[in-house]
């Protein structure tokens, strides 16, 4: 099996955004040093809407100079130890600011598709030229800012004129509807990994793009009951390590808590205690990539445990790979 494990790298885009240390700093050196420690690399898709911003407004306020060197710098270490740099975009950046005191987060247009044709190819062009300026390597692959890519079609043409050809955003019978954000995964292919051309959970063999979708599990509600629990009673090893708060997704938590979902396998908090489960199951099914979604800044004690556990228990029977490594031609 191939295992991706995959981090979206951004701070949080609630009423608190957090600190950039916080969020992403500390917890990506703690992956720095398991990857170090295991000899494995993994995929980081960068927000590069936020180092735009932070290169617009580093000039006039010192203390986001700070910010962008802190990120520039890290991005740049991990491109060369081997981890593998991708675009991830959240365009609701092209609307929000910096106040002097913090982000002023305007998340009114969330999705890509709430863009014009044309700044859709700006935001694309832009957004993985600034990456790609850092690594100096090749940006092929695509993470949607909560998982929002659909319609596809909106995004087709300058997702081709612009090389972007991998895609992994997807997971298997996602769905979740409110004003800003939106997705629908539940007529994706049962596979692990497909072609597509303007529909992105429509199978096309002789397509312009892969999907390698993000494994995907069915949880009880009791799970999340267990989640929830443990972040008040165990705090220092079951709080996320990031200090802001994610913005609002109307009746999500109360879906979690009442009916089945089916979430994304993930190595974030108390996620990660499935990591072995899904692997095994996936096995069992015959798949040959895994797929796991994280982010720095939900990572927990807990779940940095049990990502070296994991790594270190499937390590010489699977290979942990990336995209670059696997796809890059
Ligand atoms: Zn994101």
């Amino acid at each position: 099996m191939k295992i991706y494990i995959t981090l979206d790298y951004e701070i949080y885009f609630g009423e608190n955004h957090g600190t950039v240390e916080k969020c992403i700093i500390y917890p990506t050196s703690e992956l720095i040093r398991i990857g170090e420690k295991h000899n494995v690399t993994f995929v980081f898709f960068v927000d590069c809407g936020f180092i735009l911003k932070l290169a617009e407004y580093r000039i006039k306020y010192p203390a986001l100079e700070k910010d962008y060197k802190l990120i520039t710098d890290q991005v740049k270490e991990l491109s060369e130890k081997g981890h593998d740099i991708q675009l991830h975009i959240h365009p609701h950046w092209e609307d929000s600011f910096y106040n002097g005191e913090k982000w002023i987060i305007n998340v009114n247009r969330y999705k890509l598709a709430d863009f014009s044709d044309d700044d859709i190819l700006d935001i694309v062009k832009r957004y993985k030229k600034v990456i790609s300026d850092i690594t100096g390597k090749k940006i092929f692959a695509f993470r949607a800012g909560g998982w929002c890519l659909q319609p596809f079609s909106k995004l087709y043409s300058a997702f081709k004129k612009e090389n972007i050809t991998l895609d992994s955003s997807v997971f298997r019978n996602g769905f979740f509807s409110s004003p800003q954000y939106a997705y629908d995964f539940r007529n994706a292919p049962d596979k692990d990994i497909y072609k597509f051309e303007t529909d992105v959970v429509k199978e096309d063999p002789a397509g312009t793009f892969t999907e390698v979708p993000i494994s995907s599990v069915k949880n009880s509600p009791l799970f999340f009951w267990k989640l929830f629990l443990l972040g008040r009673k165990d705090p220092y090893m079951h709080k996320p390590l990031g200090d802001g708060r994610a913005m609002a997704a109307p009746g999500y938590r109360k879906k979690l808590l009442t009916r089945f979902t089916n979430n994304p396998v993930s190595v974030d908090g108390y996620n990660s205690h499935l990591l072995n489960r899904s692997l095994k199951r996936l096995k069992k099914a015959n798949r040959q990539h895994m797929v796991v979604i994280g982010h720095p800044k939900a990572l927990s004690r807990y779940s940095l445990v049990m990502i070296e556990k994991f790594i270190a228990a499937n390590k010489s029977e699977n290979s942990f790979s990336t995209f670059e490594k696997e796809f890059l031609k």
